[in-house]
């Protein structure tokens, strides 16, 4: 295949949230009764890092091991492709500007050529089949998919302050779906069909070795191994190297922190693997001009990570080393950074907004904050009261459990497979 990709992903057996979520184990396999081996085939562009990666390498395997016949199809992009949707992918979280009508011709032509070869793998036949389009990149093809296959968009972006004109060449694609997920109501814009849209939250996989309970102790051994002094204290975020990110913002309220806390470190580590993310190594290239010298501000933006350690281990390292996590994006379609931080206990200081608002109770289990000012505060006081730390870190792993672990978006997709295969 030449646009697309077969995802190469490990098995996984749903049996391991049995004692972990006894009810949410129950119900879904109650509802995988329903089911007789329907094809599921999501779609998305990238394969190496970003949140839908994530949940596709554990939600794909999940659905196969309840016995439906689930394929992750990975959409090649050319340089000039992922621009556009790059680009597209701004717009839609509030940037300023347009798309020119190149750019537009780029989207809709190169999609149009993939879906004559998505064509040869669907079996029209059938209809025990559902696609389903994650984010804008693939979308357009929904237009050449027979109205026999329902097509599920699945929008993870933040979308609470889009640029209009592009949800207006956004719409006749999403009105063709027969199902519309997004990840808040407020993401509900008002070119998207609202009976046709279901609010569902991403989660977490538990049983991912980033996810793996480790001790603080463990942690620390990683940590040194990549040049951090475990004797000092330590804030990171971890995230692509992405504007919504805010990684500017953090190093701000990093600088004003480090007035108070004697010593205080940095890590920013976002990884340059997203095939569909070429603003990166710009923004990386730039903080490290800008920031290399200070050698307590630590930024990670290679491909693999440094001291010869895998990603797996170097996140959860991170995550469950540091003193405090951070993730004070300006936009965020969920923030999957801030369901891993919590469930290993970590209270994390998150951006007020989109689904970062979901998942951070502000003075419950984290904080959230509108500005580097009130980030810094919120640092310092992490690190100083320890008692309301440890409350606040209780918190977080029980909001993971009760709310963002795999087993309930199964659930959800599961309902609305149902749904739609009934129809
Ligand atoms: N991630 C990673 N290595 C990195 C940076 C990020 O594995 O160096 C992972 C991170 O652990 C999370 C995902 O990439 O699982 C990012 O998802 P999120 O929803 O936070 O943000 P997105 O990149 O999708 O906007």
């Amino acid at each position: 295949m030449k646009y697309f990709k077969q995802a190469k992903i490990e098995d996984q057996d749903f049996k391991g949230y049995k004692n972990l979520v006894p009810k949410q184990y129950e119900e879904v396999i109650k509802l995988s009764e329903n089911f007789s081996k329907p094809k599921i085939i999501h779609i998305n562009t990238a394969f190496g890092s970003g949140g839908v990666a994530e949940i596709l390498k554990c939600l794909v395997p999940l659905e196969r091991s309840l016995g439906l016949e689930s394929e992750w199809l990975i959409m090649q992009g050319t340089p000039e492709f992922f621009n556009v949707t790059k680009k597209i992918h701004n717009l839609l979280q509030g940037k300023e500007g347009s798309l020119s009508e190149d750019e537009k011709q780029t989207y809709l032509s190169y999609t149009k050529k993939a879906s004559e070869e998505l064509m040869k793998y669907l079996d029209k036949s059938s209809g025990e089949q559902i696609v389903i389009l994650h984010d804008p990149q693939p979308l357009p093809m929904i237009m050449e998919i027979p109205d026999t296959i329902p097509v599920i968009s699945r929008l993870h972006i933040d979308i609470t302050n889009e640029n209009k004109e592009l949800g207006q060449l956004l719409k006749p694609f999403t009105d063709r779906a027969k199902k519309i997920i997004v990840s808040d109501k407020k993401f509900i814009a008002d070119w998207i069909q609202a009976d046709k849209v279901l609010i569902s939250l991403p989660a977490t996989d538990p049983f991912n070795e980033k996810n793996k309970l480790i001790s603080k102790e463990d942690a620390s051994v990683i940590l040194k191994k990549i040049g951090i002094d475990t004797e000092r204290p330590l804030v990171s975020q971890i995230s692509r190297f992405d504007p919504w990110k805010d990684p500017e913002g953090v190093i701000e309220a990093y600088l004003a922190a480090r007035k108070k806390i004697k010593g205080l470190q940095l890590v920013l580590a976002g990884l340059i693997v997203a095939e569909d993310d070429p603003e990166a190594q710009g923004i990386y290239d730039e903080l490290k001009d800008k920031y290399g010298d200070d050698h307590d501000i630590h930024l990670y933006g290679e491909k693999t990570p440094p001291g010869g350690i895998e990603n797996e281990e170097f996140i959860n390292a991170l995550q469950t080393g540091s003193d405090v996590v951070v993730q004070k994006s300006l936009r965020e379609g969920f923030g999957l950074t801030v369901t891993e931080a919590l469930w290993k206990g970590q209270p994390v200081i998150g951006g007020n907004v989109g689904g970062i608002k979901k998942q951070i109770v502000d003075g419950e289990n984290g904080f959230l904050v509108s500005s580097p000012e009130e980030c810094a505060e919120r640092i310092v006081e992490l690190i100083s009261k320890l008692e309301e730390k440890e409350r606040m870190g209780k918190n977080a792993k029980e909001t993971v459990k009760n709310e963002f672990l795999m087993s309930r978006l199964i659930l959800d997709h599961f309902k609305v497979y149902d749904e739609l295969l009934k129809k």
